[in-house]
């Protein structure tokens, strides 16, 4: 494999990188499959396709994860509102809702 954090090839049992001395997998500027430059918050290599690992990556993967259900959940109280607008806007008096869109 190849080291994470310098992009030079390591045994697949190294503990730590002999050439930068951190362990291999805990950088995220190279692929370690095909050692090959990959920008840091990429989750797939785009050279060879294989699953970046490492300690730093997998938190910030959760960590967009959160903010993902957290948008989503936003985006999908928003969807919910648009046809009870719309319904409000049909059995009640209808001017209110046509002068908001106006604005
Ligand atoms: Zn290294
Ligand atoms: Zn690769």
């Amino acid at each position: 494999m190849f080291c994470r954090n310098c992009g030079k090839e390591v045994s697949d049992k190294a503990e730590i990188c002999i050439n930068c001395g951190v362990k291999p997998l805990n950088g995220n500027k190279y692929c370690q499959n095909c050692g090959s430059e990959v920008n840091s918050n990429a989750e797939l290599c785009l050279k060879c396709g294989v699953r970046l690992s490492g300690v730093i990556t997998s938190s910030n993967i959760r960590y967009a994860g959160f903010w993902l259900r957290f948008v989503s959940f936003i985006i999908d109280g928003l969807i919910l509102m648009i046809p009870v607008a719309i319904i409000n806007a049909i059995f009640s008096d209808a001017g209110w809702f046509f002068g908001w869109i106006a604005y």
